[in-house]
């Protein structure tokens, strides 16, 4: 397993390289750019949230809610107008942090384990698509958007995964450690049912998400127009 200083500098690099090249082949403004870039770092170190106990872990969830509890009142605020605007800014991000502190990280720390279900793809997904439907229905972005932003904290997970996976393997890549293979996953069959409701609720995000023609429909018009 890699250690956090290692996941936080590639999370970092990582997603800045995506949120500029992205940004390079006109898909997107300097401000999804950046937000692009943060969201995806929070996504690289993501999997590891359920290391309770352990420094890192408190670290990011601490700079996990302010940061979350203030970009989600930073874009309520970009998009609406009128003396109630920063009150109502001031209420988003006091129901942002609490949300966060209280239920969603609570939950998370009862119902996993290290090495367990969160640190998994289908777990990385649900996240995602989370992001997604916040973004869509909470902040009302465009699909586009609120796709792109989903996708930044996949992609910055699957990182992550990959990284562990990596370092699962010594330094010549021959032999294999005990670890290998249980970083990058998909299931585990000691946990069927866990992982059949896990699936189930993907299924049921990825139903009911945002139309996201539009944005393959971008991506394929960001690559064509590129060479030009
Ligand atoms: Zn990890």
């Amino acid at each position: 397993m890699a250690n956090f200083r290692t996941h936080l500098t590639v999370a970092v690099v990582a997603s800045s390289a995506a949120a500029v090249a992205g940004f390079g082949v006109g898909l997107y403004g300097v401000s999804t750019a950046v937000f692009g870039a943060i969201i995806g770092t929070i996504g690289g170190l993501l999997p590891d949230i359920d290391l309770r106990t352990s420094r890192p872990a408190k670290k990011f969830f601490a700079i996990a809610e302010l940061f979350l509890a203030t970009l989600m009142a930073i874009l309520y605020a970009s998009h609406h107008v009128g003396t109630d605007a920063v009150i109502n800014a001031l209420a988003v991000w006091v129901a942002v942090f609490c949300f966060l502190k209280y239920v969603i990280f609570e939950i998370f720390h009862r119902v996993t384990v290290h090495r367990g279900m969160v640190h998994s793809v289908p777990y990385m997904a649900v996240f995602a698509l989370l992001v997604v439907y916040g973004a869509y229905h909470g902040l009302k972005l465009t699909a586009l958007v609120s796709w792109l932003f989903g996708g930044f904290l996949f992609i910055g997970s699957l990182v992550h995964l990959i990284l562990d996976e990596l370092y699962s393997v010594d330094v010549w890549g021959l032999k294999l450690k005990k670890s290998s293979g249980t970083a990058f996953k998909f299931f585990e069959s000691n946990k069927p049912i866990a992982y059949a409701v896990l699936y189930a609720i993907l299924g049921v995000l990825w139903i009911f998400a945002p139309e996201h023609e539009t944005t393959w429909q971008a991506l394929r018009q960001a690559m064509i127009d590129f060479p030009k």
